[in-house]
């Protein structure tokens, strides 16, 4: 049996089902999964083969059954656990599990050993991902090495008939890691850290809490002013916040929960699901300005026991000082976290894989994955047939939300979110889990794909890393790897004719040399042409157009309406917003071409948009913000608003005159700002959606692609998706890895690996 079934309780479980059914033989691992020996007449073999498939245990994934006849004759004695076969052993890791059930029943059992233990644990569940150095994954290979088990953990260790057969972390309070409550002046001396924990969070102190991927700082989430102190101190202005809270029941108080998002949210990946709000509920601290909150429920015993003791939900945000990673370790968490956190809850479990809470939404009746980390990662994605004779590729990513993404054996394994590596500690990170990676799948490339941009520091290491290895060096364009991303996630193969990709996004770096983001492309993992394209429109004072809206209202008002543009601003009240700022100097940097490159970006568009609507107008707080927030105040009104008009021009350039003087005709008018950013929505969804029926008409593709960073705005994936499905055209969606730079990893290494 093939796929994740080491280290997930396989061999016990087939051992259970062989003994129960009487038969004779033995399984193992080996090198390429779990291997069965058995022998049984020809029913009982179907009956257990039948078992295996339909209730494995919860966190194997088979992925192939392979049989052959055995002509050897039936062996003596009882079905067996044999030790692993010798030579190459296969490596999966398994991601990191939220808390079993069983585990779940025995920590609030007060006649349990484990009553009230916050580091219980299973085969089922319990870190994985996080703990583990290298390989073969066993206890000495992982942080857990520190910790001796005592007799009572060791007697279920190496039972087959008990539920903790080599659970690597298995622990007890006798045995196990230690939980302490500190302060600045050390640790603080009391019977039980979690109740003097949840005290503390009760009455409005903010904690660092080490989880099992990295440290969280927590508050309670009720309370404004203590949300608000935590934002000041770690000088996050206006950004979402994640929630924790205790159960779907809670949540449901603030927010709409379907099924679907039940199901995420209790599944053993436990991520945070942005839920939509309830209206009136009293979240606008939390995540303001957005029409979602980003919530998970407890996925480790300390969590459960914490929230338990605390009774209501709490703001639970990544534990990192400003524009650093999450914190791991005990030691930066008292440094880094100083000025932000009141006390410290913390553990003798080492962290040794930073891993961020992955982040979802359920888009279209499926996971839309935004953040791919904690509880994901490292599950890899079986590819098209073609890959499985590729050369084992590395593939690097981009810059802001880095990944690095193995290639080998037909399968991709796409590395958790990194972040950003021009933080120096990211950059450190991103090389290190490199090396794990590496490592733990006894890995080296034989070629190393990265982004055509030359200085994006993942090319610059992959460049060295190529010189170092002797790997061939492939460097791939920005949206074609985004495009190839959702190919591939979707197994399709190359040479399985041509696609269209609606590519929409905020950078990359094109093939002409300018700066690429709103694109439609059309071909395949081994090539593409750009058939049509946003128009390109100057970034004026460039990495500030990026954090400026106004700056791109004025070029692309400019761009769209000509040298006169500011005619069109009577009446709407932007010609006085625009009074207080440097307007004219703005008009000469574009003109002059002085530090104002072009580019096809929808993200400017957006932040153009958003900035004429007076959101995020002077600044934008974080990536994205005026985008979202012009999703948001759209939401309501996207059924029945219209639409704006949208030109396209030879070359498939498309022309937003006729929209940008619809929308000043409207704000003139005093519509709804609600009803202004619905139209654009739907005008920009349209044209796209037309132009790209057309290229697919043309060149006889019938399958769309939906990729690059804005795909994550809900309202464009769900128009173009509907439009382009309605007319008989195959649209692919992200379900795996982001739309955004966090999936181009994915791509990269599908082009590069059959290049
Ligand atoms: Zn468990
Ligand atoms: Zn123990
Ligand atoms: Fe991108």
């Amino acid at each position: 049996m093939r796929g994740q079934v080491q280290g997930v309780g396989f061999r016990p479980f087939v051992w259970q089902l062989a003994r129960r059914a009487g038969l004779a033989g033995q399984v193992r691992n080996d090198g390429s999964g779990v291997r069965i020996d058995i022998w049984g007449s020809e029913s009982a073999l179907d009956d257990l083969l039948g078992q295996l498939q339909q209730e494995p245990p919860p966190l194997a994934r088979i992925e192939a059954v392979e049989w052959t006849p055995l002509n050897t004759p039936t062996p003596k004695g009882a079905f067996e656990i044999a030790p692993s076969g010798s030579g190459r052993v296969s490596t999966e890791i398994a991601p990191d599990a939220a808390t079993c059930a069983s585990c779940l029943a025995e920590i609030f059992d007060p006649h349990d050993r484990r009553y009230g233990y916050p580091f219980t644990n299973c085969t089922h569940c319990g870190p994985r991902l996080s703990i583990v150095e290298r390989i073969p994954y066993d206890r000495a290979a992982t942080s857990m090495r520190a910790f001796e088990m005592c007799k009572a953990c060791r007697r279920e260790y190496e039972d087959p008939a008990d539920r903790r057969f080599h659970a690597q972390p298995n622990a007890c309070p006798a045995c196990g890691p230690r939980l302490w409550l500190e302060d600045k002046s050390g640790e603080i001396a009391c019977e039980d850290p979690l109740a003097e924990a949840a005290r503390a969070l009760r009455g409005g102190a903010i904690l660092a809490i080490k989880g099992i991927g990295g440290f969280h700082l927590a508050c309670d989430a009720t309370n404004a002013d203590t949300v608000a102190e935590l934002r000041r101190r770690k000088h996050r202005v206006a950004k979402p916040l994640a929630m924790m809270a205790g159960s779907v029941a809670q949540i449901r108080r603030f927010c709409h929960v379907s099924e679907e998002e039940t199901r995420h949210l209790t599944s053993s990946a436990a991520p945070i699901v942005l839920l939509e709000n309830r209206d009136g509920a009293a979240l606008a601290c939390i995540a303001p300005g957005q029409s979602r909150t980003g919530v998970m429920l407890p996925y480790s015993p300390l969590h459960h026991l914490l929230m338990d003791a605390v009774g209501g939900p709490l703001v639970m945000t990544s534990g990192n000082p400003p524009g650093a990673p999450q914190v791991t370790c005990n030691a930066a968490a008292r440094a880094e976290l100083a000025g932000i956190a009141d006390a410290w809850l913390v553990h003798d479990r080492a962290i040794v894989n930073r891993l961020d809470d992955s982040v979802l939404r359920v888009d279209l009746g499926a996971p839309y994955i935004l953040r791919r980390g904690r509880g994901l990662a490292p599950e890899p994605l079986k590819l098209a047939e073609p890959f499985s004779g590729a050369p084992p590729t590395l593939a690097l990513g981009a810059e802001l939300k880095s990944t690095f993404c193995l290639l080998k054996d037909g399968h991709a394994i796409p590395s958790q979110h990194i972040g950003d590596l021009k933080t120096a500690e990211t950059y450190a990170d991103f090389r290190a889990k490199i090396a794990l990676f590496r490592e733990l799948f006894r890995f080296d490339p034989a070629v190393i794909a990265v982004d055509r941009h030359p200085d994006y520091l993942s090319s610059i290491w992959g460049r060295a890393l190529a010189q170092e290895t002797g790997a061939r060096l492939i460097a791939v364009q920005h949206h074609h790897a985004h495009m190839a991303s959702c190919l591939a996630e979707h197994r399709i193969a190359p040479g399985q004719g041509q696609a269209v990709g609606i590519i929409l996004d905020g950078t990359g770096f094109g093939t002409d040399g300018t700066v690429w983001g709103g694109e439609i492309l059309l071909g395949g993992h081994a090539g593409f042409k750009r058939k049509a394209h946003l128009p390109q429109v100057a970034l004026p004072g460039a990495e500030q157009a990026i954090k400026e809206p106004w700056r791109n209202s004025v070029a692309h008002m400019s761009a769209a309406l000509g040298p006169d543009w500011q005619r069109h601003l009577d009446g709407t009240g932007l010609r006085s917003r625009l009074a207080k700022k440097p307007v004219s100097f703005i008009a000469q940097l574009i003109d002059k071409n002085v530090n104002s490159p072009l580019s096809s970006s929808t993200g400017r568009l957006f932040d153009a948009v958003a900035g004429a609507l007076d959101l995020a107008f002077d600044g934008q707080h974080y990536e994205g913000q005026a985008a979202m927030e012009l999703e948001a105040i759209a939401a309501a009104h996207s059924a029945r608003a219209g639409s704006y008009p949208v030109d396209i021009c030879a070359g498939g350039v498309l022309s937003f005159a006729p929209l940008w003087r619809a929308l000043l005709g409207d704000l003139r008018a005093g519509v709804d700002r609600g009803v202004i950013a619905a139209r654009f929505h739907n005008g920009l969804a349209a044209i796209l959606a037309q132009a790209a029926r057309d290229i697919a008409a043309e060149a006889g593709a019938d399958c769309v692609v939906l990729s690059g960073g804005v795909m994550q705005n809900r309202l464009l994936l769900e128009a173009l998706h509907g439009q382009l499905g309605a007319c008989g055209l195959d649209v692919l969606v992200h379900r795996r890895v982001p739309a955004n730079d966090g999936g181009i990893s994915l791509g990269q290494a599908a082009v590069a690996a059959l290049a």
